[in-house]
């Protein structure tokens, strides 16, 4: 299903040329998928939004950069797009995909995927506004696996995230209620020490997990220019420090960990809980996790025994020979490792890396930027100063 209603004004060729270059690149690989972004401008004023990257926080007003249909074009046909493989992403960077004027764009762009007979993962996230209409619209879809992650802080001063937690509480209610074909996900972030992580808080995200097919918990993006604008604006600072990574101490993990463990749940014991977005994702759709976080098998302490069946039965590493020849064609040089964790490249961005390990379902590591045991993908901040060696 495709809607005509109201769409949005594009922006002319002169402004889109006034946009940082990431911006008005409008399809960026992340971790969790191809992602396509050709709406931007947000009225809702997160104080930690990535927009502060982009020198957009200022643009209230969403606009487009180009249509629709120019947009979806764009993205299967971008080299790294691979039909019923890359998951996808939409408007996860520089809007909320349910706000009143950019929802039509949504569907839409929703619709001309599902038509092409697509059945590649779709991850929507939103903090906003979600009606039992827009589930019915929402569960329309045949063939793209579509996820809605409702992002809840429980975030309440209000200088830091205007918007009330109520909203997206409610939305996340509404989409476990109608959920047909596509799935929810309670996407608990950032979760910042002294914040929001009371035992009240965590209270609050546990009963409102009964609520969602799968939750996952993270922290926060706290960059140098997202620090400059908690400066400028007298925010209190959550970190004294700023990180590539997302930021989530482990004793943050250990009080949520400790909240939702039921022991007498034998195969589950913490619920359907997970610490990655993808993981939450697949999980939700009953299938294993397409990043190869298996590999990293102390993020599966938590999982449900099912599931990591499930991970198990079909996460395989890729020969050496394959993925040597895989990472050359990318541009990889130096020498290229299959561990039993992931495999090890040289001179590759996130883009490639993202594309093989997508392709290979196996965790790609950077040796450049290791990955710390226990702390996956996240910052050092917070985490004991002591290396635990990798068993
Ligand atoms: S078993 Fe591991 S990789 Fe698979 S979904 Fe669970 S945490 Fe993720």
């Amino acid at each position: 299903m495709t809607t005509a209603r109201r769409t949005l004004p594009l922006l002319t060729p002169r402004q889109i040329a006034g946009l940082k270059p990431g911006l008005a690149d409008v399809i960026e690989y992340r971790k969790s998928g191809l992602s396509l972004n050709h709406i931007v401008g947000c009225p809702l004023d997160c104080g930690y939004c990535v927009r502060h990257l982009f020198d957009n926080f200022d643009m209230k007003v969403p606009r487009a950069l180009m249509t629709d249909h120019e947009a979806v074009e764009q993205l299967v046909n971008h080299p790294y797009f691979r039909p019923h493989i890359t998951p996808i992403q939409l408007f996860n960077r520089a809007t909320d995909p349910m706000l009143a004027n950019v929802k039509p764009h949504t569907f839409n762009v929703l619709g001309h995927l599902d038509g092409q007979g697509l059945t590649n993962h779709v991850l929507v996230i939103t903090r906003w506004r979600v009606n039992a209409e827009d589930c019915a619209i929402l569960n329309s879809f045949r063939n793209i696996k579509l996820t809605i992650l409702v992002t809840h802080s429980g975030i309440d001063d209000e200088r830091i995230e205007p918007v009330d937690s109520a909203i997206a509480a409610e939305s996340l209610r509404t989409l476990h209620q109608n959920a047909d074909r596509y799935r929810t996900v309670l996407y608990w972030r950032p979760i910042v020490p002294g914040l929001n992580d009371s035992d009240s808080h965590v209270q609050r995200a546990r009963e409102l997990s009964e609520h969602a097919h799968a939750t996952v918990f993270t922290g926060l993006f706290f960059r140098n220019e997202i620090a400059a604008y908690y400066q400028a604006h007298g925010l209190p600072m959550p970190y004294p420090d700023t990180a590539r990574r997302k930021i989530l101490p482990e004793l943050a993990e250990r009080r949520i960990l400790d909240a939702f463990h039921r022991p007498e749940a034998t195969d589950a014991p913490w619920g359907e809980l997970f610490r990655k977005t993808s993981c939450a994702v697949a999980y939700a759709h009953g299938e294993p996790d397409y990043n190869g976080h298996y590999g990293i098998r102390e993020l599966c302490t938590i999982c449900p025994a099912g599931q990591l069946e499930l991970c198990a039965s079909t996460w395989k590493a890729p020969s050496a020979a394959e993925a040597t020849d895989a990472a050359r064609a990318l541009g990889a040089v130096g020498d290229i490792e299959v561990t039993e964790r992931a495999i090890m490249v040289e001179g590759l961005d996130e883009p490639p890396r993202y594309y093989l390990q997508h392709g290979f379902g196996y965790q790609v590591h950077d040796r450049a930027k290791p990955h710390h045991y226990r702390r996956h993908g996240r910052a050092d901040i917070g985490w004991p100063t002591q290396e635990i060696p990798t068993p």
